[in-house]
């Protein structure tokens, strides 16, 4: 399987670069509503000859992300209910969450710090060309804090939040929260949901094979769109600011989360990397943790040999929790465009702050659902928060989908390594079986 996805992305690449060289296109600047913000964007004219030709690829890539994304709310609320019912009873629920939760904090934290270290040590803000005045008469926006984070983890009502994509968050604690008092209910009614459930999740991973098996066609008409569609001006003028980024964001996956594996699990980074390929080139065209769900489960339980009552409780959770990817790409950013005014004598970038954006971005990646450019979206916040224009999120909002591709393929790659590290340490047999 993963050498077909990686087949197909080569293919959609070159599919897409080959649009790019034989059709004509322009590029109409539209401006659209992003988060209740007015955003300028390049796009495609939908007239244009590269338009056309790309039709047909743009349906195939929708149907497959809906055929995806459809999957994420029956799978997570059932993987996180039958893992939870099938350990609420003993000591392992308090362990097996300390260790998820410890994991999730510390692996964030870090990322959060590499971004810091290498954003100050390059300083791209610094006098860069964004032509993005401090508005006249600036009144910073409405922030974000810890309480309204608490506040938006509660559902008042669960039926809505498991029919709006977003609030992935508030089913998760509802999950865990059923799944708890599943096993705390006393026979037969609390055995009998908990044999639904699981009979459910079953259900849902059958279909998710079937689903799965189209990945390479997917992924393939993704890539040719994602390719295809860009236009590759908009990234010169901020092509520092990009690789910084990709630096750090490799680092971490490159040499931090390998010598977690290594050093505290004793598990080989390389041969976990093998293990997961599928689900890590699954998130980098998607650029959705949620939508690779099933992906990253499939592959650390059937690849990796992760027993599914820790696949179920730790990767749901984590790829709406734990977003490695997010939070540094988070500091990085917020960073970045404070530089930027400070440079132009707009700001002061105080150590405290800098304090400040290393919390905020922390419980922003927290906030931040799995779904394309949602970090980006969270950024407005942070900066807001910080006092600062929101324009500057939006200008990056332009570059943003490479960006998202990699910090997607981080978040994914970090539960991953969670899943591995707390699995073992239960007494499971890591990278013991084959496909
Ligand atoms: N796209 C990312 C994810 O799904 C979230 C983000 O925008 O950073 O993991």
């Amino acid at each position: 399987m993963h050498t077909k996805i990686g087949l197909a992305m080569l293919l959609g690449v070159i599919g897409g670069w080959l649009l790019q060289e034989v059709t004509a296109a322009e590029y109409l600047v539209q401006t659209i509503t992003k988060a209740g913000h007015e955003v300028t964007l390049e796009v495609l004219d939908p007239n244009s000859q590269r338009a056309v030709w790309l039709a047909p690829f743009v349906m195939a890539a929708n149907i497959f992300m809906s055929l995806l994304k459809m999957l994420i709310v029956p799978l997570v609320l059932s993987s996180v209910v039958t893992g939870v019912a099938g350990i609420a009873g003993g000591k392992e629920f308090g362990r097996l969450g300390a260790k998820t939760m410890g994991y999730y904090m510390l692996t964030s934290f870090l990322a959060i710090v590499t971004g810091l270290l290498v954003i100050n040590l390059t300083q791209p803000g610094v006098g860069a060309n964004l032509n993005l005045p401090m508005p006249d008469n600036f009144a910073p926006g409405e922030g974000m804090s810890f309480v309204d984070i608490l506040l938006r983890m509660v559902p008042q009502n669960i039926f809505s939040a498991l029919s709006d994509n977003g609030s992935m968050l508030q089913i998760i604690v509802f999950a865990l929260m059923l799944g708890y008092f599943i096993g705390k209910t006393p026979e037969p009614h609390g055995s009998r949901i908990k044999s639904l459930f699981e009979s459910f999740f079953e259900v849902m991973m059958s279909l998710a094979s079937g689903i799965l098996k189209l990945i390479p066609y997917g992924v393939f008409a993704l890539v040719v769109k994602v390719v295809g569609e860009t236009g590759f001006a908009t990234f010169k003028p901020l092509l520092y600011y990009m690789a910084i980024v990709a630096f750090a964001l490799l680092f971490h996956a490159c040499v931090i989360l390998p010598m977690l594996l290594k050093f505290v699990g004793g598990i080989s980074p390389i041969g976990w990397f093998r293990a997961m390929s599928p689900a890590l080139m699954t998130a980098f065209s998607t650029s959705s943790s949620s939508i690779t769900l099933p992906v990253t489960i499939k592959s650390a339980e059937h690849r990796g040999g992760v027993s599914n009552k820790h696949s179920s409780f730790v990767l749901p959770l984590g790829a709406t929790v734990n977003m490695d990817g997010t939070a540094l790409y988070e500091c990085v950013g917020v960073i970045f465009l404070s530089q930027y005014y400070a440079s132009t004598g707009d700001f002061d970038l105080t150590l405290a702050k800098q304090v400040f954006i290393v919390i905020t971005a922390l419980l922003a990646s927290i906030g931040a659902a799995g779904i394309p450019s949602a970090g980006l979206i969270m950024m407005t916040a942070i900066l807001a928060a910080l006092g600062l224009p929101i324009e500057g999120a939006m200008l990056l909002l332009a570059i943003d989908r490479p960006l998202d591709m990699l910090r997607t393929l981080v978040n994914v790659w970090s539960d991953s390594c969670g899943a591995a590290l707390i699995a073992k340490s239960e007494g499971d047999a890591i990278l013991d079986c084959h496909e």
